[in-house]
């Protein structure tokens, strides 16, 4: 059921008939079984004076861009009312043209553009207007014989409008129908196919109304046994092991980045509720159909793809551009054919993204689509939109105008990167460096902070000691599970024990050292190696050394040497990994400061040893120039990226100069 989130002591903090809007829209959006993701609208009609001291009337609808869970006054755009009215008597309106209206009769010039469906608003005779594609309702409309369960559970109490897709068209023929079908107990509208409409003299009552509908339509799909009920637990299926899953999924992961002509990411859900979906028998019928509501086709393309056979996908999704193309109203330009969503009995539900947000939005939207089916299966047989009306919304005009705008995106976005040594120094450096070029990053540490280091969906933080195989093994799954795969691995965890020197070094701190430094990249290599050969682009290693590399110091030696051991290793990598196309370069950086083992004390007593003040200490080397760990993540960053597409096995010393070095 719905729950009325409506509380008049928080309404009250929201002032005027707009701030109200605010705090419904809001109520709103909170709930995602009313709205997803940016989905629904809006809209308050308000009579204002302008310039001139004349009244006028606007309607303050959602603008494009912003989400109900978090509108602000200022994502409301304000179009002249009466114009809205007049453009609805249009017999024809392109959509591209109704934009261009709406943008040149807002009175704010900097407010967003409104909703495309601001003239539908307009044309509606009530101050507050509100519009979800309620979960429950579309379980009811999108079955056979929707329209006679929504006339019969809800009478006169709703317009019900047949489907026509949204912008223009669809408000011209509201304009048309509702003053002749609404009543004196009107309070809604339903659009079938598509969504829920609410009205009412003030933010409350339109939202109340919301949710006294929304329920309604709970009650009476409990009432004919297709109330909320938890699935059945899923089949069991001969299960193989988690890396075997993780590598099915990166391979996944790469015939759909091949498909989609860049790299893409995958995020895998197999809950209990998504494998019982994915091993539903009656799959193949229940979800090559369409979307809930058309909106989500954008998200999700018409159909996921069931199985594994992404190659087999790409070609149906070409014969369906070419068997629709043709009735499009303007020349559309075929988008890529890869599947945004993939349902595999064994691994479960796979959605794809250009980036973390995109491919958590898919799988948000999958999952409460699986819910409606689920339930419309149960009341009578889901039926979703037909094709045709389904790729009008895809290729849709203001769509293609969005593709032919779309700019330069981050050099890598799409792809995943494992940074160990995460939570602190060049290891968090790195991560900030790589997310800011729009990857998506697994930070390991030791330190369980990195688990909450950052509250981002491009970025997993995993308590782990790389010492250790198997909690490793599990965090790089685990990594896998939500990005889909591995593009880079950057080695930087590492351990520097104070000065001792050779004739009182102990084989344990010895041990110790090569363990951190040396064994546990080995086994992180090996490891990572079969994801970093899926990769849709280059493969890439960057492992942080050290200037102890080509000049090791007195005092240093497990350190020195297992950091050139570990450079020794990465060149022999670069000699049996080139033929995969993987990469593998070193930094050796020196006396970086920032980070955790230079603490304030430790600076001052080792600028003392040379007699130095910390300042002169922190920059001697031939440039005089303090290095940073920022420093080390940029470069970092760099050498994951195109800048250095054609180098491997490169060790690039980033030192301030040293007279030792060069
Ligand atoms: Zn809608």
């Amino acid at each position: 059921m719905a729950d009325n989130f409506w509380r008049d002591e928080e309404a009250a903090r929201f002032a005027g008939d707009l701030g109200q809007r605010v705090y419904s829209s809001r109520l709103l959006g909170r709930d995602p079984a009313l709205v997803l993701h940016g989905g629904g609208n809006t809209s308050v009609k308000i009579r204002e004076h302008n310039l001139f001291g004349d009244e006028v009337d606007v309607l303050h609808v959602k603008g494009s861009g912003w989400d109900l869970a978090t509108i602000e006054a200022p994502g409301f755009s304000p179009v002249l009312l009466d114009h809205l009215l007049r453009l609805s008597r249009l017999d024809h309106l392109s959509d591209a043209r109704m934009v261009n209206e709406l943008r040149t009769h807002q009175t704010v010039a900097a407010a967003p553009t409104g909703s495309v469906e601001a003239i539908l608003h307009a044309v509606l005779p009530h101050k507050f207007v509100d519009h979800t594609h309620a979960d429950a309702l579309i379980a009811i409309t999108n079955t056979a014989g929707g329209e006679r369960r929504i006339r019969e559970l809800y009478g006169e109490l709703v317009v019900v409008i047949p489907y026509v897709m949204p912008g223009f068209d669809l408000a011209r023929e509201v304009a048309r129908r509702y003053p002749a079908e609404a009543g004196p107990r009107t309070i809604g509208m339903v659009l079938l196919g598509h969504g829920l409409f609410s009205f009412g003299d003030n933010a409350r009552q339109s939202y109340e109304r919301m949710i006294e509908l929304v329920n309604m339509a709970e009650g009476y799909l409990r009432d004919h046994g297709a109330g909320e009920a938890s699935p059945a637990p899923p089949a069991p299926l001969p299960q193989t092991g988690e890396g075997q899953q993780a590598r099915a999924q990166a391979g996944l992961r790469l015939a759909v980045a091949r498909a989609a002509g860049r790299p893409m990411l995958l995020t895998r859900d197999d809950s209990p509720e998504a494998l019982a979906y994915c091993r539903r028998p009656d799959l193949n019928k229940i979800s090559q159909q369409g979307p809930a509501t058309p909106d989500h086709v954008i998200r999700t393309k018409r159909l996921p793809l069931i199985g594994r056979d992404v190659a087999g996908y790409a070609a149906a999704y070409r014969d369906y551009f070419a068997q629709h193309a043709p009735a499009a109203r303007q020349p559309v330009t075929m988008l890529d054919p890869a599947p945004r969503v993939i349902l595999d009995p064994e691994l479960g539900l796979m959605s794809a993204g250009k980036n973390a947000t995109e491919a958590g939005i898919v799988a948000d939207i999958s999952r409460h689509t699986m819910a409606i089916i689920a339930r419309a299966e149960r009341l009578g047989g889901w039926q979703a939109l037909p094709a045709a009306d389904i790729f009008a919304v895809e290729y849709w005009e203001l769509e293609q105008a969005k593709l032919a705008r779309s700019g330069s995106r981050p050099p890598l976005q799409g792809e995943v990167a494992l940074v160990t040594g995460a939570a602190s120094g060049i290891g968090r450096a790195c991560v900030d460096s790589l997310l800011a070029r729009g990857a998506a990053v697994i930070g390991l540490d030791l330190d369980p902070r990195i688990d909450t280091m950052l509250a981002r969906p491009d970025f997993l933080g995993l308590t782990c000691d790389i010492t250790e195989r198997e909690r490793t093994l599990a965090a790089l799954h685990a990594g896998v599970r939500r990005f889909g795969g591995l593009d880079m691995l950057l080695l930087n965890a590492g351990m520097f024990p104070g000065g001792t020197r050779i004739a009182a070094l102990e084989d344990e701190l010895w041990r110790r050292v090569m363990a951190v430094n040396l064994d546990a990249n080995l086994m992180l290599l090996r490891e990572c190696h079969p994801f970093l050969a899926l990769a849709p682009g280059d493969g890439r290693v960057l492992v942080i050394g050290s200037k102890n590399v080509p000049a090791p110091g007195p005092g240093a030696a497990a350190y020195s040497a297992s950091k050139a051991a570990l450079t020794q290793l990465m060149r022999v990598a670069v000699l049996e990994w080139a033929g995969e196309g993987i990469r593998l370069n070193a930094i050796h950086p020196d006396a970086v400061f920032d980070t955790g083992i230079w603490s304030p004390e430790v600076l001052a007593s080792r600028a003392a040893h040379y007699g130095l003040t910390v300042e002169q200490y922190k920059t001697k080397n031939l440039l005089k120039t303090e290095v940073r760990s920022r420093d080390v993540a940029e470069l970092a960053a760099e050498m994951c990226g195109p800048l250095f597409r054609c180098t491997t096995g490169a060790q690039v010393p980033l030192d301030g100069g040293n007279d030792r070095v060069v």
